[in-house]
């Protein structure tokens, strides 16, 4: 039989699967190989097998159906996952890994007992980040960038986004998103979040600063990040502020983002509703008002519990949220302030621990929830026929370890785009 025959050519097969999450129910109820009970509607295929080309998944199904379903081409890569367990790449769809300096210092003293004021008053605190971050070459922000992605890579994390927001001038946030856009295996999507906050030499001319965002950095800056992302919050920009940004990109034809009711229940969920946003993000103080208009707009919940960990914040309301009927991602905010972490996992284990999410439901949310929040849905987190091929085999036969056997490292080998590219922890592209 050949490809012309109708069995698809391959190039990449993953074998012995012990459970393949295909987060893809209907394909896999087409294959007639459900998981079964206990299946948690995420698609799961026991004993299963993998097929791509050219780094797209080309066919999912029982192990012993390859054969005859796939034509392997010459010189096919072939990856033996030896009974374990295969989940989508993870898509952490919240993220500030663009920065210059470090802030161990004042996470000491912090917990020491100085207040955040303190360290602001003293020079540290987010202006420190920005002072670094406008000294430093796009060169060098490329490099530490690349070895924060290639630690989210080494993690399972195959799709990143990546916010601008320490530079808040036009050309110091056109050299984040130009680092943050550096050639690496994990998909990127960016988002221009120069409306973070005023910088010091506005002196509080928060509105001033608005004008600057909305009539310079957004037209200057359009084509270079797919997404426009506010900080509206008590303490941060007003409703009316992250009207203007919003409105603004959305003219521009930027995708939209907003922080919002982190701080405080401080309407920003309500403005993203009404405008349409792909995502509101943190959501500790949205309550049923809050979680309705979401859900009926549409907007995807991104849900970030590490920042509520470290902080010692509340969580965000995840299961009124699902039952609800609103859908929810998972993502690190990764940032040198209040979430230096890289490791999906650790946010998945927190939110089965803190939010109460079960484990299908968190996983759930860290791979097709990030993908939908960042509009990729038919990209990435899911293992599906068409679908990019980016995978994690985990150390783990079951995905319930992932928040179970919490922090350490389960991604044993990460595919992206069809080839493996890290192992054991190490990056290998
Ligand atoms: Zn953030």
């Amino acid at each position: 039989m050949s490809a012309a025959a109708g069995r698809p050519g391959a190039d990449f097969v993953v074998r012995r699967a012990g459970e393949l999450v295909s987060m893809a129910p209907t394909v896999v109820a087409a294959t007639g190989a459900s998981g079964g009970d206990g299946d948690d509607g995420l698609g799961v295929l026991t004993g299963a097998a993998l097929a791509a080309r050219d780094g797209r998944v080309v066919w999912v199904g029982r192990d012993e159906e390859l054969g005859g379903a796939v034509e392997l081409l010459d010189g096919a890569a072939e990856l033996d996952a030896a009974g374990a367990c295969v989940v989508p790449g993870f898509v952490d769809a919240h993220t500030h890994a663009v920065f210059a300096g470090s802030r161990a210092n004042e996470y000491a003293a912090r917990l020491g007992g100085v207040s955040y004021a303190e360290i602001l008053a003293s020079g540290g605190g987010i202006n420190a980040t920005v002072g670094a971050t406008r000294a430093a070459t796009v060169d060098e922000l490329s490099r530490t960038t690349l070895r924060r992605l290639d630690s989210f890579l080494a993690h399972g994390t195959t799709t990143v986004e990546v916010k601008s927001g320490y530079g808040l001038t036009t050309a110091d946030e056109a050299k984040m998103l130009e680092a943050a856009a550096a050639g690496h295996p994990a998909r990127r999507r960016l988002t221009l979040l120069g409306a973070h906050f005023t910088p010091p030499e506005f002196g509080g001319r928060d509105d001033e600063f608005i004008d600057l965002v909305c009539d310079e950095m957004l037209p200057a800056l359009r084509g270079r990040a797919d997404f426009v992302d506010v900080f509206c919050d008590e303490g941060a920009f007003s409703v009316a502020q992250s009207r203007r940004v919003l409105e603004a990109g959305k003219r521009l034809g930027y995708g939209l983002k907003i922080h919002a009711d982190e701080l405080a229940r401080s309407g920003g969920s309500l403005l993203a509703a009404e405008l349409g946003c792909a995502s509101a993000d943190h959501l500790v103080h949205a309550g049923p008002d809050e979680i309705a208009a979401l859900r009926d707009a549409g907007v995807v919940a991104v849900l970030l519990p590490g920042t509520s960990f470290t902080l010692h914040q509340s969580y965000a309301r995840a299961r009124e949220m699902l039952e609800a009927g609103l859908q929810i991602a998972l993502a690190t905010d990764f940032n040198p302030g209040t979430c230096y972490c890289e490791n999906l996992q650790q946010m998945i284990a927190l939110a089965c621990q803190e939010m109460r999410l079960t484990p299908a439901q968190a996983l759930r949310a860290a791979t097709a929830g990030g993908a939908a929040a960042l509009g990729l849905s038919a990209e990435v987190g899911s293992l599906r026929p068409g679908a990019s091929c980016d995978l994690i085999v985990l150390d783990a036969a079951s995905r319930h370890e992932l928040p179970y056997h919490f922090g350490v490292n389960l991604a044993a080998v990460v595919v992206a785009g069809g080839r493996v590219v890290a192992r054991d922890g190490v990056p290998c592209y």
